[in-house]
């Protein structure tokens, strides 16, 4: 399966649209299986090392929000100062 997506398609998609000519090596999920795509080939394209790496962070850094939004209720304590006195 994979070698068929780069035999089929072996540029990086993503550079491809900008005019760069750079080999994939990456067989990527245009919707990422956590938010709902499907392993099939009309969602799977190649990428190129460098351009998996960001689509990934930028994937990460989205799951990390909504993880974090379920857990906004546990804020941090603030911690006790100006208590003391005599
Ligand atoms: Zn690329």
């Amino acid at each position: 399966m994979r070698a068929q997506l780069f035999m089929r398609e072996p540029l990086c998609r993503s550079c491809a649209r900008l005019g760069r000519v750079v080999l994939a090596t990456e067989r990527d999920h245009i919707i990422p299986l956590e938010e709902g795509g499907k392993d099939v080939d009309a969602n799977v394209q190649p990428l190129c090392f460098d351009c998996h790496d960001a689509k990934s962070k930028a994937e990460r850094a989205r799951g990390v929000r909504r993880a974090w939004s379920g857990y906004r209720e546990s804020d941090d304590q603030q911690p006790a100062q100006g208590e003391g006195g005599n």
